[in-house]
């Protein structure tokens, strides 16, 4: 469920432990959790007024804004509660790696959705775009322009197909990488991301 500004006082703070309950940050792009914090509802009026998500501290024992001395800020994008409102998530968009030990989440990589990764190489390629052609393939890629990109993906779709009909798995996990690698940059070079494919997929499944 939605949490808004004004729906801050319906959440379950009855059963929250000294008027605090936890909240999840997740990478609004690619689903990996940040951080885990704690909140009480100053917390989140501050987070909705500033855009920046703020906890309170339990060992400060004050409002914390993350990032307020490192500036790895985190951007709020939508705040939600679970099923009996006393736990919440929200999706935030990073400025820079959330943990203080300098590392992008304050879990294990491993820990993370695997399919996280297309979000971070989607993150990478789109870099890459205005960068020195010589200072990556990517941005050769980019350079040569949509057509040759499109040309691109037309070969490694085929050479996918040709794996698969050859029976050959290792040669078709290859091709498909290529593939999907090729059709980001397309994707990119054309302004869309996959968030557009996915949200055409969705509409498909209803
Ligand atoms: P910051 O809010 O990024 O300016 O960091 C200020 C202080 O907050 C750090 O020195 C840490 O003590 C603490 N801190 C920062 N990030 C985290 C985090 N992800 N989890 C727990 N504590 C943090
Ligand atoms: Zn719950
Ligand atoms: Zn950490
Ligand atoms: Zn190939």
């Amino acid at each position: 469920m939605l949490v808004t500004a004004e729906t801050i006082d319906q959440l379950a703070w009855d059963k929250a432990e000294s008027g605090l309950l936890p909240l999840i940050v997740q990478n609004a792009y690619s689903g990996k959790i940040l951080m885990q914090g704690f909140v009480n509802q100053a917390a989140l009026i501050k987070t909705f007024e500033t855009g920046f998500v703020t906890f309170f501290s339990r060992s400060k024992q004050r409002l914390w804004t993350k990032g307020e001395t490192s500036n790895h800020t985190l951007d709020l994008v939508e705040l939600s509660t679970d099923c009996d409102s006393d736990s919440l998530i929200a999706l935030a968009k990073p400025n820079g790696p959330t943990c203080h030990l300098g590392n992008e989440t304050c879990w294990d990589e491993e820990g993370q959705p695997q399919l996280a990764f297309l979000s971070d190489l989607e993150q990478v390629i789109a870099s890459r775009k205005g960068a020195e052609p010589e200072s990556s393939y990517t941005a050769r890629l980019y350079a040569k322009g949509v057509k040759r990109i499109a040309q691109k993906v037309g070969e490694e779709g085929v050479e996918c197909a040709l794996a698969a009909t050859a029976g050959d798995k290792e040669e078709l996990i290859c091709e498909s990488a290529d593939l999907l690698y090729h059709l980001t940059v397309l994707l990119q070079s054309m302004d869309l991301e996959m968030n557009d494919v996915i949200n055409k997929l969705k509409e498909r499944h209803k």
